[in-house]
């Protein structure tokens, strides 16, 4: 289980290799993602708390990455932060989220995106629940409950 050490090493020293990886030109994620999805995953925009649809919903599945498919959260590990964002305590695994240190808007931030695509996602915490002590902050847009997406397909 990861842990904010964990998040911390990846940010400065490098993250794990993922699996696979999917490039495209911003073109092409144009194509496939809707304006606001490639506001938020390919130009590193964040949503309004609270708008996000997936923010309130705890249905079984798995959440994966809009853009590539890669199953990045898993319904077990997700919990109510009352922060308006879907929020996470661990990947699914380790190697899908790669972390990036962002000091944007006078904070001192770690930014997670997908390891496969680069994706971003949203930002991890310190202040999550126990085990882990993590909260990864996600936007709703940037992610897909499994459940829909086979339905959507
Ligand atoms: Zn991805």
């Amino acid at each position: 289980m990861l842990n904010w050490n964990d998040v911390l090493q990846f940010a400065n020293k490098g993250n794990l290799a993922p699996d696979r990886r999917v490039v495209k030109t911003d073109a092409e994620w144009r194509a496939v993602l809707t304006p606001e999805q490639f506001r938020i995953t390919r130009k590193k925009g964040t949503e309004p708390s609270f708008s996000g649809e997936l923010c309130s919903r705890y249905d079984e599945g798995k959440y994966t990455c809009i853009c590539c498919d890669t199953e990045l959260f898993d319904s077990t590990i997700k919990y109510d932060s009352r922060s308006g964002w879907p929020s996470f305590t661990q990947p699914i695994k380790d190697n899908v989220i790669s972390y990036v240190k962002d000091v944007s808007f006078g904070m001192t931030r770690i930014e997670v995106n997908c390891s496969i695509c680069d994706a971003h996602l949203g930002h991890v915490f310190p202040d999550g629940p126990p085990p882990s002590g993590l909260r990864y902050c996600i936007n709703s847009e940037s992610l897909q409950l499994t459940a829909d997406h086979k339905i959507a397909q």
